[in-house]
């Protein structure tokens, strides 16, 4: 809708000072309330408190700043949570397929959460099995696929990293262990013999065998 036509007409009928108390739906030009501008004012009521109140014609039928700014309060704590129709129940998975959950700071586990207030729903709810807060080095384990999966059932506690990857995250079967080992302790002791050779070439001997090397010895 236009109202700049209309706008000059009134602000034609509208000069001079407000001398009467004003009416509903009356106007005004900008300037003769004390406004900047050359627009023109509509003497109109809050929607919500129903004070009066000159606003522009396009914002009829609106609240006044002060109810706005308390409507605007009132939603965010409203819809906060539960109450938003775009909660998913604190609950989100991450990319690497864990469930993640934001805690408010009066839930009895929240020392667990991150500086984001978020902890893994599987830590939490092995805190909640055992009765209490998971320490750090503290692993839970997901016995079964999917990582999504934190039934208590599927859950299992590790003391620290190692214990975990000891019990769950091995690769193959003992021998294939043993014989991976046996590999990396052959290739370990190859790089040893062929170090040992590369500082002789470059000393002219090994460590304490050099003939002006005398910093091992004490001076008279
Ligand atoms: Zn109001
Ligand atoms: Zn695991």
């Amino acid at each position: 809708m236009c109202y700049h036509k209309e706008d000059r007409d009134q602000r034609a009928l509208a000069r001079g000072p407000v001398t009467t108390a004003p009416q509903l739906g009356d106007t005004r030009a900008a300037r003769d309330l004390g406004l900047v501008g050359w627009g023109v004012r509509v003497f109109d009521e809050c929607s919500r408190c129903h004070q009066g109140v000159w606003r522009l014609p396009r914002s009829i039928g609106a609240r006044c700043d002060g109810c706005n700014r308390s409507y605007h309060r009132e939603r965010l704590t409203a819809l906060r949570g539960a109450a938003n129709p775009r909660f998913k129940g604190g609950r989100r998975v991450t990319n690497e397929g864990y469930v993640i959950v934001r805690l408010q700071p009066d839930h009895p586990l929240f020392c667990m959460v991150n500086s984001n207030r978020l902890v893994f729903e599987h830590r939490l709810i092995m805190a909640e099995v055992i009765g209490r807060p998971l320490r750090d080095e503290e692993v839970v384990h997901h016995k079964e696929e999917p990582t999504t999966n934190n039934d208590p059932n599927n859950l299992e506690l590790f003391a620290n990293h190692s214990a975990h990857m000891a019990a769950c995250h091995r690769r193959g079967t003992d021998e294939e262990e043993i014989n991976r080992l046996r590999g990396q302790v052959a290739f370990l002791a190859a790089e040893i013999i062929e170090m040992k050779q590369r500082m002789t070439a470059l000393d002219g001997g090994p460590p304490g065998v050099k003939s002006d090397d005398n910093s091992g010895t004490l001076q008279a």
